[in-house]
């Protein structure tokens, strides 16, 4: 996997998980420890924000901080620390998250017949579409059957896709 796939990829995970403040802060690359105070500060983002994009951040296993208290204010600080190095582990991780749950889906669609409603009010399962005699109980209109080999060639690809991408991180 090239560099630039591996940045996007990333991107789109912290954007999801901690939004774009998540970004931003990502994509600080602070050299050293920081607080959420003085981050605020720089960014001139409110300090809750900021926190909760960090938060975010150390769920996915991205950030870390250590606690201290202030000897003046006798309040908690917290001294944060992006985690770089873990990205590729991170990656990995939500990538095997999302091949899971890839396959689970072209399971259920190899292994269930679905019918429609010619109006796309519904889907429903073979045994369904019997018990409403073939007829959308919201429309009337007929359910017919749906034919799911596009859908599975797409989750096929996809699968594919992050295959290739694991193979190479
Ligand atoms: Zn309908």
């Amino acid at each position: 996997m090239n560099v630039l796939q591996a940045e996007e990829l990333i991107r789109e995970l912290i954007e999801r998980v901690a939004g774009e403040i998540g970004v931003i802060i990502y994509e600080l690359r602070p050299k050293k420890e920081f607080t959420d105070e003085e981050l605020s500060m720089e960014l001139g983002i409110e300090i809750n924000e900021i926190r909760r994009a960090l938060f975010a951040l150390y769920e996915l296993g991205l950030a870390e901080y250590r606690r201290k208290r202030d000897d003046e204010t006798g309040w908690m600080e917290y001294y944060w620390r992006i985690r770089y190095d873990k990205e590729k582990e991170v990656l990995r991780r939500e990538l095997l998250k999302t091949k899971r749950k890839l396959e689970e889906k072209l399971e259920d669609e190899t292994a269930t017949v679905y019918y429609i409603c010619v109006n796309g009010c519904m889907k429903v399962n073979y045994e369904q579409a019997m018990e409403f005699d073939f007829t959308c109980p919201k429309c009337g209109a007929p359910l017919e059957f749906f034919d799911s080999s596009l859908a599975i060639e797409k989750v096929k690809e996809e699968i594919r896709k992050i295959d290739e991408i694991l193979s190479n991180l």
